[in-house]
C-alpha cells in the first residue's frame, strides 16, 4: 500500500501546485485586434447649411445639474425644451484646486479654456489674464452680448470679460467691461457702475463709448426702443435681481432682445445666457425655487433653439458650470410633489450634462473637460 499511496499523494501535490501556478499566472494577452480607421474630421451634419456655424449661442444653467432638469422635467409634465436636443455630452466639473467647482472657475473653464482655482475670473492659477472666447470674437470683428439673471458683473458674466483675482471684485469687473466692448450687456448690479468706491460713474463712461443705456427704474425692459442703438447696456436691479417668483420676469424679453440686436448686425455674434438663480435655489436646499427659475430658463431655451431652427447658422450649446445643492429625487416623489434631499448647501462635483443644436453641434457628444467646451467653440468659429 505504501508503494501506491506514496506517488498518488506526490501526484496530488504536484498537481495542487500546478493549479496553484496556473491561477497566479497573468492572463494571456487579448487577440490582436485590427487598428481601426483614424477619423480626422467629423462627418457633416447634413441638416445644417454649413458645417461651421457663423453665430454661437451659449447657455449656462448656473447650478443645473441633472438631478435640477429631471425635478424641472417632471414639474413640467415630463417634458423640458433640452429633449428637442440631437446631441448630448457630459463634461467634468472640477476646477484646478478643487473637484467641486465654484462657478468662476466653472466660467473660466467655458470662457478660456483653463482650469483655473475657485474664486478666479479669466485669470489662470497664477492670476495672469487669459483670454476669452468673447475677446477673442471681439478681435475677430464679430459682435458679443452677455444676459444674465444675477448681477452682470458676477462670476459667470465676469468671467466672459473681465479679468480680476478674486469674484468678489464686483467693481473691478465692471471696470473691465468697459474695454471688453461688449455689445449687449443685461443684468443686475447697477451699483457696481454709479455708486463705486472710487467714485467714478461708469454709466457716464459707458455712454461716451457709445452705450445706449437704460435700467430698471426708467424704462421696463420689454418696452424698451432700441432702434438705432449701437451697443446695449441695461441694469435689471441695483444690487441682484429678484427670485422669480418674487416678480422678476425679464430673462426671455432680455434673450430676445439680445438675439434680435445682435442679429440685425452685418456681422455674426457670440452671446452667452445665463439663467443665474437655478444656482441659488440650490443653495438655500429650496425646491420650488429651483423649478421656478428652471421653468424659466427651460422657456428660454426653447425660444432660443426655435429662433437657432429658423435661423439655420447657429450652434446652441446648454450647459452648467456645476450642480448645486446635491439635490436627490427621493422616493415618495409624484411629478405633482416631488420629495426632494439634499446633501449640502453647497456645490457638487457630478458631471454636468452638456446639449448642443445646430452646425458643429455633433461635436459635443461624449464625455470630456468642462475647458473642451471652450476648445469646441473656438475651433469650430475658427477665428
Ligand atoms: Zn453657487
Amino acid at each position: 500500500m505504501k508503494y501506491i499511496v506514496l506517488p498518488i499523494l506526490l501526484l496530488c501535490c504536484m498537481a495542487c501546485a500546478e493549479t496553484q501556478e496556473v491561477a497566479n499566472r497573468p492572463p494571456p494577452p487579448p487577440p490582436t485586434m485590427p487598428t481601426p480607421p483614424i477619423v480626422t474630421s467629423p462627418p457633416p451634419a447634413p441638416d445644417f447649411s454649413s458645417v461651421k456655424p457663423r453665430n454661437i449661442i451659449l447657455m449656462i444653467g448656473d447650478g443645473m445639474g441633472l438631478p435640477q432638469i429631471t425635478m424641472g422635467m417632471y414639474s413640467l409634465g415630463d417634458s423640458t425644451s433640452l429633449e428637442k436636443f440631437p446631441v448630448v455630452g457630459l463634461h467634468k466639473s472640477h476646477s484646478a484646486d478643487d473637484l467641486v467647482t465654484d462657478s468662476a472657475a466653472g466660467a473660466t473653464a467655458f470662457s478660456a479654456g483653463v482650469k483655473t482655482y475657485n474664486g478666479a475670473i479669466g485669470v489662470d492659477i497664477d492670476t495672469q489674464a487669459v483670454k476669452t472666447i468673447l475677446e477673442s470674437c471681439e478681435e475677430a470683428g464679430m459682435n458679443t452680448g452677455m444676459v444674465a439673471t444675477s448681477v452682470i458683473t458676477h462670476a459667470t458674466p465676469g468671467s466672459f470679460a473681465a479679468h480680476v483675482k478674486s469674484r468678489q471684485l464686483y467693481e473691478d469687473i465692471a471696470l473691465d467691461f468697459l474695454d471688453a466692448d461688449v455689445d449687449v450687456l443685461i443684468g443686475g448690479g447697477k451699483k457696481h457702475f454709479d455708486r463705486r468706491e472710487d467714485e467714478r460713474n461708469l454709466l457716464e463712461e459707458f455712454a461716451d463709448l457709445g452705450y445706449t443705456i437704460a435700467d430698471f427704474v426708467k424704462q421696463p425692459l420689454a418696452s424698451w426702443n432700441t432702434d438705432g442703438a449701437d451697443k446695449l447696456l441695461y441694469l435689471t436691479a441695483d444690487g441682484n435681481p429678484l427670485p422669480r417668483s418674487q416678480g422678476r420676469d425679464y430673462l426671455p424679453a432680455a434673450a430676445s432682445l439680445a438675439i434680435n440686436h445682435l442679429d440685425a448686425k452685418e456681422e455674426a455674434f457670440f452671446l452667452m445666457i445665463e439663467g443665474s438663480q437655478i444656482d441659488w435655489g440650490g443653495h438655500a436646499n429650496n425646491r420650488d425655487y429651483i423649478i421656478s427659475e428652471f421653468e424659466e430658463y427651460n422657456a428660454v431655451i426653447a425660444d432660443v433653439l426655435e429662433w437657432a431652427k429658423a435661423d439655420g447658422e447657429t450652434l446652441v450649446v446648454v450647459t452648467a458650470d456645476h450642480e448645486t445643492g446635491g439635490l436627490a429625487i427621493n422616493p415618495g416623489s409624484t411629478r405633482d410633489s416631488i420629495v426632494a434631499a439634499f446633501t449640502t448647501p453647497k456645490h457638487s462635483a457630478t458631471m454636468i450634462p452638456v446639449f448642443a443644436y445646430g452646425p458643429g453641434s455633433e461635436n459635443f457628444a461624449g464625455i470630456y473637460q468642462n475647458t473642451a467646451i471652450y476648445h469646441k467653440m473656438m475651433a469650430l468659429l475658427a477665428l
